[in-house]
């Protein structure tokens, strides 16, 4: 157990939203130097448009949205799931406090899922409601208190008037949110098969802010106000609760509602961010592309870096062309509800490779995933995780929690890893199904499925492929059923496109990063005598270079 740091009691009644803005408020009640908060700060810039809303619009306007939800739908009530489905723009913010101050559940997902994967999500978290905007609101079927569009003039006008809609006090002043109750859920795919609802609640994310916050990331009283840019979507676990600690913390935040590298280093300069929590295909990008030259990036002191490995290489000719930049590397998933491990000052960001060191409250296992055995520093087994960041489990599924916590709370990462002897983490490999293509989560599983629904295809099989700028593709082993002479780019075209155009096959969409990228036929799937694909087997045909594209 790494630097515990205090908590609140469990049993007092207390919201994540009341929390952070509690933390935001008191700057002074820490032992940590909170960056110097007014509410004429500045939180939020729309990085496109140069709109700026300052913390107290901010809150006036949460508290005006969350009275006006509540009137213009009296039966939404306190653990309900809101849906929300949309890019990252000012308005998310906004939601995300108003609805979680309610206690109403917020389940944001990604906004390019396709109709199908959108409805597999609602039947798993059964929302009451959702949030998104006119472009998107076609792939999401109606829900019992019906759909707001965020860029409609009704939901500016909630964001906006308190008299109207809502003649009395909010009634978020007299709902009392418990620790134990839900605030979010988000997708992951876990360690196996389909994508899951990760229930996390008001305790787990208070937890995470509370481990930040008393660590105090930001000390120095000559370190200009802290400005970040986020390319993050806000539906991630990475996003959401990075926004989350930038209000604690009194941050500016600049936000990109369409990632573009050079929109985004223009940024940079234009608002002089002085930190940006990242995936490492930008750091990658960061260090090579002929673009960086044309601007100045000297503000930038800090990246923070996490949700997939970034290799030594890339790390030090980051370093090499920002040698005035620190990275900071991060560890976690969706099921930590936020970093399980990071770095903490100049000195930790050396351990390049590493995701640094245990999280407040949290503890650590190396597990012999064979024979279940702890193991030492410096050996390699699955990380088990313990502590208050840990979520709840996943929504409606007993069998995949039970599989993934055990019964005195350990989750089981599915990665494989070890501390060395001064509590760093590296992170060598993965053992579950997961492929994680520029951070984002591809699970095998659905690329498999669509496959085998291919008429011409007897069998078939998704595993990771090392690459360069993504980290990882998805690569398709496939067997073709006697007498086909489909080819490989055929099946890739058919994925890729999501078409039943050419062989009039496939009926489901696949999300555009979710693409086979690889592809390589084979006489027979080995499989485990269970039915289980051996892709460790097919990662080591594959790696031998036996495969071709
Ligand atoms: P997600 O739930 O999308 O955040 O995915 C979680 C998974 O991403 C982890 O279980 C790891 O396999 C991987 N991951 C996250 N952070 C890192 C990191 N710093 N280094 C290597 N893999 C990572």
């Amino acid at each position: 157990l790494r630097n515990p740091v205090p908590l609140p009691r469990p049993t007092k009644p207390l919201s994540i939203t009341q929390y952070t803005l509690s933390l935001l408020h008191s700057s002074t009640t820490t032992t940590t130097t909170a960056p110097p908060y007014s509410p004429a700060t500045t939180f939020l810039i729309d990085a496109a448009t140069g709109r700026r809303l300052s913390y107290s619009d901010f809150l006036r306007a949460t508290q005006a949205l969350a009275s006006n939800i509540q009137s213009l739908h009296p039966s939404l009530s306190k653990n309900d799931v809101a849906f929300i489905l949309s890019p990252p723009s000012l308005h998310v913010p906004l939601l995300y406090f108003s609805l979680l101050s309610l206690g109403v559940t917020v389940s944001p997902a990604n906004p390019l899922s396709t109709q199908s994967e959108l409805t597999h999500l609602i039947q798993l978290t059964k929302p009451s409601i959702a949030f998104t905007t006119s472009s998107l609101s076609h792939k999401l079927p109606s829900l019992p208190l019906g759909t707001v569009l965020l860029d409609s003039p009704q939901f500016t006008f909630m964001t906006t008037t308190t008299t109207s809609f809502a003649q009395t006090e909010p009634k978020s002043h007299v709902i009392e949110v418990k620790q134990s109750d839900s605030a979010a859920i988000l997708y992951s795919s876990g360690t196996t098969g389909r994508v899951k609802g990760v229930e996390l609640t008001h305790r787990n994310l208070i937890s995470i802010i509370a481990g930040f916050y008393h660590n105090g990331t930001v000390s120095d009283e000559d370190v200009p106000h802290p400005v970040s840019l986020f390319t993050l979507p806000l539906f991630h676990v990475y996003g959401f609760f990075m926004l989350i600690r930038a209000v604690a913390f009194g941050e500016t935040l600049v936000l990109m509602e369409r990632f573009d590298f050079e929109k985004m280093l223009s940024a940079v300069e234009r608002y002089k961010v002085t930190y940006m929590p990242v995936s490492p295909p930008l750091i990658v990008a960061l260090a090579k592309s002929e673009l960086v030259p044309k601007y100045d990036l000297s503000s930038l002191l800090l990246l923070g870096c996490g949700g997939a490995p970034l290799g030594k290489e890339a790390s030090e000719s980051f370093t090499a062309r920002f040698p005035h930049c620190e990275i900071v590397q991060g560890y976690g998933m969706t099921e930590t509800g936020g970093g399980a491990t990071s770095m903490v000052g100049p000195e930790e960001s050396k351990h390049h490779g590493s995701g640094g060191r245990l999280a407040a409250n949290m503890e650590a296992r190396i597990v012999d995933p064979g024979t279940g055995e702890a193991l030492p520093p410096g050996h390699r087994g699955e990380l088990w995780l313990r502590g208050p960041m840990i979520m709840k489990g996943y929504v409606g599924d007993a069998e995949a929690t039970a599989a993934t916590l055990d019964s005195e709370g350990w989750l089981k990462t599915g990665d494989l890893c070890y501390f060395d002897s001064d509590g760093f983490l590296y992170i060598v490999d993965r053992l579950k199904e997961l492929i994680k293509y520029k951070a984002y989560q591809v699970p095998p599983a659905e690329l498999e499925h669509l496959l085998q629904s291919i008429p011409e295809i007897a069998d078939a099989a998704v595993i990771p492929y090392p690459d360069e700028e993504a980290g990882q593709i998805p690569m398709a082993y496939v067997v073709r059923k006697p007498g086909s002479c489909i080819t490989g780019a055929q099946i890739v075209d058919l994925v890729a496109k999501q078409a039943c155009l050419l062989l009039n096959y496939l009926h489901k969409l696949v999300s555009p990063y979710k693409k086979i990228r690889r592809i390589a036929f084979i006489n027979s799937i080995p499989r485990s005598p269970a039915g289980k694909i051996l892709r460790r087997e097919l990662v080591s045909h594959a790696m031998s270079g036996a495969s071709a594209k």
